[in-house]
């Protein structure tokens, strides 16, 4: 699934990102986040750059979780999570995760403390987007697309 994303304030900027088809719709600003994603489709927040090396499209730690797993125990429908926080050690280079597995326990543990720092987990919606349904011709393009400047 396809939908068109603009921020009001700069009408210019808009990307196409492709949604899980079971993830829920956006909530209003400042209502308490439900995982839709789209902040993390459209862009990475800071440390999202940082892991993903880039500053536009989807941010390269975002996680689909289905409903019921491990990383979601307290249930609900899919949504989705930072992978900074559901699979801190899966950002970490395969050699740390091979060759020195108890590093890479200590990296991710410090790596899911910084993100729930920076990324406000747990705060209401902060993501001021207007979403569309895509145009056909903005779903052909192949997304996430990077915005138009
Ligand atoms: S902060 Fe808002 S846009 Fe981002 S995942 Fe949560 S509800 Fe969706
Ligand atoms: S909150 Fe996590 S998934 Fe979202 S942009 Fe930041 S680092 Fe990426």
């Amino acid at each position: 699934m396809s939908s068109q994303l603009t921020r009001p304030e700069t009408s210019a900027r808009r990307w196409v990102a492709v949604i899980h088809p079971a993830a829920p719709a956006k909530p209003a600003l400042g209502t308490p986040c439900n995982g839709c994603g789209l902040c993390c489709l459209a862009e990475p927040c800071p440390v999202g750059m940082v892991v993903s090396r880039k500053r536009r499209g989807a941010c390269a730690a975002l996680r689909w979780v289905e409903a019921s797993t491990a990383a979601r125990p307290e249930g609900g429908a899919g949504a989705y999570r930072c992978g900074l926080i559901v699979a801190p050690q899966e950002q970490l280079p395969h050699w740390i995760q091979h060759q020195t597995p108890a590093l890479a326990r200590l990296l991710a543990a410090g790596l899911r403390r910084l993100a729930g720092r920076f990324i406000s987990a747990g705060s209401g919606c902060d993501a001021d987007l207007v979403v569309e349904p895509a145009t056909p011709a903005g779903q052909a393009t192949g997304s996430p697309a990077e915005p138009s400047r």
